[in-house]
């Protein structure tokens, strides 16, 4: 047993040896505001038709290995233009894994923004590929000169773009996206994770570039739980990526829930609406509080920075009182004592709003 160490050490990539793993905040017992979840459930009439469909599936059966009628679902609710293909992922996240994979060779490099969603880095890492952060400008737009640079000195076989950007909130400017997707070399990764709450997409310009996918997922409208993301563009592309998709990736339980509720989308859209009223409520009672900084919000959560109070303490001092967040401070200088708090109910809001209070 006393080999086991050696044994590892020899043979895991080191590059896996020298990551973190991903830190999942416990957060039984509090008040969740830390990951962009819809705070609310469905009507207990609609789940009891739903128990219904469940009760006919059979789990001793393999799922549909290409999920056609959820993908024909997803296609209708997303309106993904009809000579577009489209791959289904367990997560957005799975779908950031495999064109990683199927793109990874020595000495190429994926790019995106600094600061931007953590799983880019982590996966180009994962898989052995270098990877180039590129800074945003103070106010968190995108910077064209050094993204171009970036891309000319590098030649990415990946960028990949959060529209709108987590944890800062903010969409890049159209016409600056469209600019860098025609500079590519390589493929564009259009992350929309945040369309619900944002209303903008690239989706409906897929036909004008040969080298842009949009990516969606259903996780931050409603159903985080059932792990479903969508990445749409030319078939191309899409049916190279599909070869290493594990086959039976998206499970029999959230295909038959994701039909279901997709059926019912107003539901889902009646919650989003209520969303973005409670975050533009939230955005103009934070920015009424003295030391503190907040930035306006095409997301379901709102970043803010604490000016004399250190972040760290706020962070801690809300978790005391119940209130979990995510505290952005360490993670990159422009989010210096930034804390990221995600849209609840209107009574969590209250709750995190009074808790903040008391620490100010
Ligand atoms: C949350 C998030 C994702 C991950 O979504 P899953 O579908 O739950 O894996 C992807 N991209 C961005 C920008 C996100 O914020």
């Amino acid at each position: 047993m006393g080999s086991v160490v050696n044994k590892v050490k020899r043979w895991v990539k080191p590059v896996i040896q020298a990551m973190q793993p991903y830190h999942v905040a416990d957060a039984s017992g509090m008040v969740k505001l830390d990951a962009m979840e819809n705070p609310y459930t469905w009507p207990e009439e609609l789940k009891q038709r739903w128990l219904v469909e469940l009760k006919e599936v059979d789990v001793n059966r393999y799922p549909d290995a290409h999920a056609g009628p959820l993908q024909e679902k997803l296609r209708e609710v997303m309106a993904i233009p009809e000579n577009m293909s489209i791959v289904l992922g367990n997560g957005s996240d799975e779908l950031i894994q495999m064109i990683a994979m199927a793109l990874a060779q020595t000495d190429r490099t994926y790019i995106a923004t600094d600061p931007s969603f953590a799983m880019y880095r982590a996966i180009t890492e994962a898989v052995d590929v270098k990877f180039k952060g590129v800074s945003l400008n103070d106010d968190f737009s995108l910077n064209p000169d050094l993204m171009l640079s970036a891309i000319d000195q590098h030649q990415p076989a990946i960028i990949f773009l959060a529209y709108p950007n987590n944890p800062t909130g903010n969409l890049f400017d159209a016409k600056v996206v469209e600019n860098i997707i025609q500079a590519a070399p390589g493929v564009v990764v259009l992350d929309e994770a945040y369309h619900a709450f944002s209303g903008r997409s690239f989706m409906t310009r897929l036909n004008d570039f040969d080298n842009l996918l949009v990516m969606r997922t259903l996780s931050k409208s409603g159903l985080a739980g059932l792990r479903l993301g969508l990445l749409a563009g030319p078939n191309e592309w899409i049916s190279e990526l599909d070869k290493i998709r594990l086959p039976y990736n998206i499970n029999i339980l959230s295909q038959r829930t994701a039909e279901f509720i997709l059926a019912h989308h107003e539901i889902l859209d009646a919650q989003i609406q209520q969303i973005c009223q409670s975050r533009d409520t939230l955005y103009a009672l934070l920015a009424d509080l003295n030391d503190i900084q907040v930035w306006s919000s095409a997301t379901n959560f709102i970043l803010f920075r604490s000016t004399i109070k250190p972040g760290d303490d706020i962070y801690h001092g809300l978790k005391k009182q119940g209130i979990l967040i995510k505290n952005l401070h360490g993670n990159h200088q422009l989010l210096a004592q930034c804390l990221r708090v995600t849209v609840g109910t209107e009574d969590e809001n209250i709750k995190f709003l009074d808790a903040l209070k008391n620490l100010l």
